[in-house]
C-alpha cells in the first residue's frame, strides 16, 4: 500500500517513536496523544480494517493483544487500567485504513457512548 501512512512508518519512510518492533508488528506513540500512555499496535502486514481480516490473521491479532499487555506492563500502567481500542469505519472514527490498536492509558477514561 503504497500510499498507506502506516506503511511508510512501518518502513521507516516516515518519521516515528517506536516502543516495538518484530517481523508481525510494530508499536509506534500515537503524533496526537489523547492520553498520558497512547500507542498505536499495527500489523507490518497492510489490512484495512477488522472488516477485512481472514481466519489467517487470526494468529496475527493474537500477537497484536499480547504486545499490548507487555507495553501496558512497560508503560506502568497494567495495574491501574488501560483500554484497548479499534475502531473500523468512518463512523467509529477510523481515520487510517490500515488496523491498529490503540494502547490508551494513564488517566481516568470516561465511560464509552
Ligand atoms: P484511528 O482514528 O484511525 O483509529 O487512529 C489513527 C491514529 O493515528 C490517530 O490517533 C492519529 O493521531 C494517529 N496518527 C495519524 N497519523 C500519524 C502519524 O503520522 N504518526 C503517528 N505516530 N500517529 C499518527
Ligand atoms: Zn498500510
Amino acid at each position: 500500500m503504497s500510499d498507506c501512512i502506516f506503511c511508510k512508518i512501518i518502513k521507516g519512510e516516515i518519521p516515528s517513536t517506536n516502543v516495538y518492533k518484530d517481523e508481525f508488528v510494530t508499536a509506534f506513540r500515537d503524533i496526537n496523544p489523547a492520553a498520558p500512555t497512547h500507542i498505536l499496535i499495527v500489523p507490518n502486514k497492510h489490512i484495512d480494517s477488522v472488516n477485512m481480516l481472514i481466519p489467517d490473521d487470526e494468529p496475527l491479532i493474537g500477537k497484536m493483544f499480547s504486545i499490548a499487555k507487555q507495553l501496558a506492563n512497560k508503560e506502568g500502567i497494567a495495574e491501574s487500567g488501560y483500554r484497548l481500542i479499534v475502531n473500523t469505519g468512518e463512523e467509529a472514527g477510523q481515520t487510517v485504513f490500515h488496523i491498529h490498536l490503540h494502547l490508551l492509558g494513564g488517566r481516568t477514561m470516561r465511560a464509552l457512548g
